[in-house]
Formats: C-alpha cells, structure tokens, sequence
C-alpha cells in the first residue's frame, strides 16, 4: 500500500533553504510524521536562492503581496506559480504542513503589516500555504500539528 504524501516547508525536514542559510529542523514534529511519505517544497529558496533578503506579507491596493526587506520590490509571482507547480506535480498531496509564521508556508500564523509596517493580523495564510488551502488539502502550522496532531488546528482564511 502507498504511503500517504505529505507536503512540509524543507525547512523543518534540515535543508538550509531558510534567508540566513539555517534551517528549522524539528526532531519531534519528524517523529510525528513517520510512517508518511514526505516531500519537501522551498518557494523562496528556489525562487531567490539561499541566502537571501528577508520578505514580509503586506496588504497593498493589489492585495496581500509578498515584498521584499531589502528592495521594495513585490516578489509574490514566482512563489505563486511555484505553489501552483509544485502540487501539479504531486497532484495527490493529502496534507500539508508548513513552517509557522512565514510568509510563504505558515498556515494560519502568517503576518500581514500595512504599507507602514503595523502589524495587522497574525493569522494569515502564506502564499504557497494558500494555495494548498484552495486546492482543498489538510493544512497545518507545524506547531499546531505537533500539539494537537490529529486534530485539526481553528484556522480562518
Ligand atoms: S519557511 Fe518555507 S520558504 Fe521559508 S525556508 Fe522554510 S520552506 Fe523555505
């Protein structure tokens, strides 16, 4: 029998794809998750490459876009069509768990700022996250997976 697929921000798994060139390995969400078949996903590393300027989520007349710390420049495209590709690639994806707080993977723990840099919400979808959701996927923070695995975590959109 397969074994079920389930998307995870690299990160977590120890590839050093985060801005800085670290990574977020987690021993106890990886034991949680034994017995699945785990398959990594990196927007921003393979969009911009490692390391890198940081990006923060901020809503703008066009919407919440993905802009860059460094530059200004709204870098939101080409993590969008790489959410986009990487799940027409792995069209059977059952659940999803992504890196808390980012801006591409966090679930429902993303910051969104206005244009002056106030925070207005910590409960936001990340770009790639999003993308998961529409397409009807189990989503989860890694956190919350960790603590309430396998309750699903209360996540508005
Ligand atoms: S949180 Fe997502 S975008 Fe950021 S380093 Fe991890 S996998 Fe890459």
């Amino acid at each position: 029998m397969s074994r079920k697929k389930v998307a995870i921000s690299a990160c977590l798994m120890g590839t050093k794809c985060r801005y800085d060139g670290s990574d977020n390995r987690d021993v106890k969400l990886l034991g949680k998750l034994e017995g699945y078949e785990l398959i990594p996903f990196c927007p921003e590393s393979f969009c911009y490459g490692t390391p890198r300027p940081t990006m923060d989520l901020i809503d703008t007349a066009q919407g919440i876009k993905a802009i860059s710390n460094l530059s200004g420049a709204d870098l939101s495209t080409p993590i969008e069509a790489y959410a986009k590709s990487f799940f027409e690639i792995y069209p059977d994806i059952e659940m999803f768990i992504g890196k808390d707080r980012s801006p591409s993977c966090g679930v429902c723990s993303a910051r969104v700022y206005d244009k002056d840099k106030n925070l207005i919400s910590n409960h936001e979808s990340g770009l790639m996250a999003k993308e998961a959701k529409n397409r009807g996927i189990k989503c989860y923070d890694a956190e919350s997976f960790i603590e309430q695995n396998p309750a699903p975590p209360i996540c508005g959109d």
